[in-house]
């Protein structure tokens, strides 16, 4: 969690509006977007604003702070069907090195991938 490595994340540059996101929510603490390669539609990340690689590392005060922002999505998008998915490294699927949570909402069979 050192200072090159906040610079040099995707998603630290995401928070910064060095790159570009479509943003669904976001507070002092919290940003939640939509994923740029959506497993289905809405698919979306809720992330701490301070930079940490793995959930381990977060300290509670903003642990707490994710899920109710995934909660806030699910309502707002009528997901009645959904995984909400935390990778931590690479073995257990972590691609960017910024904790997120996936909040995935499952299209009914009718919509496909929708
Ligand atoms: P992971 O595999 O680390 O749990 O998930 C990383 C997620 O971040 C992937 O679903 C991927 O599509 C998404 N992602 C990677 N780079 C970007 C980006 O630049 N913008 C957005 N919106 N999502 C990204
Ligand atoms: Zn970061």
């Amino acid at each position: 969690t050192s200072a090159a490595a906040a610079a040099a994340c995707i998603f630290c540059r995401i928070i910064k509006g060095e790159i570009p996101s479509f943003k669904l929510f976001e507070n002092d603490k919290v940003l939640a977007f939509l994923d740029i390669q959506p497993l289905s539609r809405g698919h979306a990340l809720v992330i701490p604003k301070t930079h940490a690689e793995k959930l381990h590392q977060v300290p509670d005060a903003e642990l707490a702070e994710l899920l109710p922002v995934a909660k806030k999505i699910a309502i707002a998008v009528g997901a009645e069907n959904y995984n909400i998915l935390q990778n931590n490294g690479r073995i257990a699927h972590q691609e960017v090195d910024h904790v997120h949570v996936h909040m995935i909402p499952k299209p009914n069979a009718a919509e496909g991938l929708g």
